[in-house]
């Protein structure tokens, strides 16, 4: 398998097939680091989808019945396969994104790391064994899949957001139908030919591409999609809610974040510091764990920004390995942020650090935003409550622990938070106060390694987690079990 030879049209992947959208659309991908078309993309439409989702039906059954042992050796033979063309699949990525190499190839090791931990829980598909009220009646619980699953998935970190959810959603005895993000085309494909070559039967996952209300909605309302996984805006997510929980079908949501980083009175300084730039501006911001809001007692506020304006101040930004983040995925998000900034400024805010776009010698016609750090938001501004996904952060001055506690949870998302402490009864409390999926101490709002769960409170999700065995819990259900037998007829 060559990974290196971009088709000209990227084709959807249907039943093991590569095929052009039926319609015969096409669309530009656009490399986010220079304006430049990189390749065009099929288009779907609900036919394409229609036609994914029918081969999925069919082929689901027969694997279904492979053991997951089986399944789990198949999928640890993709992980191997994605190990062997590591630096092909991250230039891919570094292409599709214009992060650099370096984070391209990081972020494909985290989507092997994910293929083999759930590979290996083909060897650990754990159900219960429990009494029962009756003699000589065997109680047991067991997983069973639900069918075909419909996976649609964001752009910002494109191979492991595949592996997050393609990996447990087969090992689950499901046939998949993944929805690509329409910027990010060429690692979803790759991946889907790894599969192929693995030996996933035909069938069994189909990779489709195209906007999301011409192809990502088409598999929503699917009455033979029994599971839609979901990681993308709330907006989105809600109307996934909506729809597929009209026919009752299973949804998991993986939703955006407003995470809060408190930098305490007696916190490490330069630490704090140093896991604010990490969590505020890595990926360019496109995180949903992104550190978007920071919490500073009031002791130490104007020595922490002095710290990190310096800290900004030497940030890189371009596309090359010696860069410390690349462009955001397209102009129109690079628009929407730099106006959300704008009408920050409009309502009082100050902005210390950037607030514009970088367009000088080797970053015109890429989507670069500059680190941006805004101080003076109130806690009701739109730019407080509101997701940006790009390099912006927000500086906040707090009295004291419970007013850090307070705006921290003044927030309708819950997914990441962190606190920068040296006082334990500090961190404790803060992990048993935040309303948050992850809690961490003296660290950055980051998110899960494969084998931890995943996922968010409030408008960040509906409570399902994705990575750790708890992924296997979205795309299984438990099939309860009685065995009677009579000691008497043996
Ligand atoms: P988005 O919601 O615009 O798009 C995400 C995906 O949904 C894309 O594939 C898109 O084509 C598809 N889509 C759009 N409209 C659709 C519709 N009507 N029906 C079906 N599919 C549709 O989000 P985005 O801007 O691409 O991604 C950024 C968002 O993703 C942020 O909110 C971020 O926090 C979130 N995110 C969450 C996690 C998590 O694990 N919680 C991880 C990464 C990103």
């Amino acid at each position: 398998m060559d990974l290196r030879g971009i088709p000209t049209v990227i084709p959807n992947q249907i039943g093991g097939l590569a095929a052009p959208a039926a319609a015969g659309g096409t669309f530009a991908k656009v490399a986010p680091a220079t304006g430049a078309v990189i390749c065009q993309v099929a288009r779907s439409t609900r036919v394409d989808i229609e036609q994914a989702v029918a081969r999925a039906r069919d082929a689901q059954p027969a694997w279904a019945a492979t053991t997951v042992v089986r399944r789990g050796e198949i999928l640890r033979k993709i992980a191997i396969l994605l190990q062997e063309h590591r630096a092909e699949i991250a230039a891919l990525v570094a292409l599709e994104t214009g992060k650099s190499l370096k984070d391209a190839l990081g972020e494909t090791d985290a989507a092997i790391e994910m293929g083999f931990f759930v590979a290996g829980e083909g060897r650990r598909f754990y159900g219960r064994t429990t009494t029962s009220a009756t003699p000589n009646k065997t109680a047991l619980v067991m997983r069973q899949p639900l069918g075909v699953a419909g996976l649609i998935i964001a752009a910002n970190t494109p191979i492991a957001n595949v592996a997050w959810k393609a990996f447990p959603a087969l090992l689950c005895g499901n046939a998949a139908v993944l929805k690509a993000s329409e910027d990010t085309p060429l690692s979803a494909w790759a991946f889907g030919e790894l599969a192929r070559e693995a030996g996933v039967p035909e069938g069994v996952y189909s990779t489709v591409h195209g906007f999301g209300e011409e192809a990502g909605a088409p598999l929503v309302e699917h009455p033979d999609v029994a599971v839609v996984s979901f990681t993308g805006s709330c907006g989105v997510g809600r109307w996934i809610a909506e729809t597929a929980g009209k026919r009752l079908a299973k949804i998991c949501l993986e939703l955006g974040g407003k995470n809060p980083l408190i930098v305490c009175d007696d916190a490490d300084l330069a630490n704090a510091v140093t896991w604010t730039i990490g969590s505020a501006f890595s990926n360019a911001g496109q995180r949903c764990a992104a550190g978007s809001r920071i919490l500073v007692f009031d002791a130490v506020y104007d020595q922490f920004k002095a710290l990190l304006l310096e800290a900004v101040g030497a940030l890189k930004v371009g596309s090359t390995d010696t860069d410390d983040y690349g462009p955001v995925i397209n102009e129109e998000q690079m628009t929407n942020m730099l106006a959300s900034v704008a009408r920050a400024q409009a309502a009082g805010a100050t902005v210390l650090a950037g607030g514009a776009r970088l367009t000088d010698a080797g970053r015109a016609g890429g989507f670069y935003v500059a680190p941006t750090i805004i101080e003076g938001a109130g806690a009701a501004a739109e730019i407080s409550q509101s997701e940006l996904f790009g390099p912006i952060t927000c500086l906040y001055r707090v009295r004291d622990f419970e007013d850090a506690i307070r705006l921290a949870n003044d927030s309708s998302f819950g997914l990441t938070a962190s606190i920068h402490t040296q006082n334990i009864h500090r961190a404790m409390t803060f992990i048993g106060r935040i309303e948050a999926g992850v809690a961490v101490v003296n660290g950055g709002t980051y998110g899960s390694e494969p084998h931890m769960p995943f996922g968010g409170l409030k408008q960040s999700g509906n409570g399902w987690r994705e990575a750790g065995t708890e992924a296997l819990d979205v795309y299984s259900d438990c099939k309860t079990i009685y065995i009677n037998h009579n000691p008497g007829r043996v």
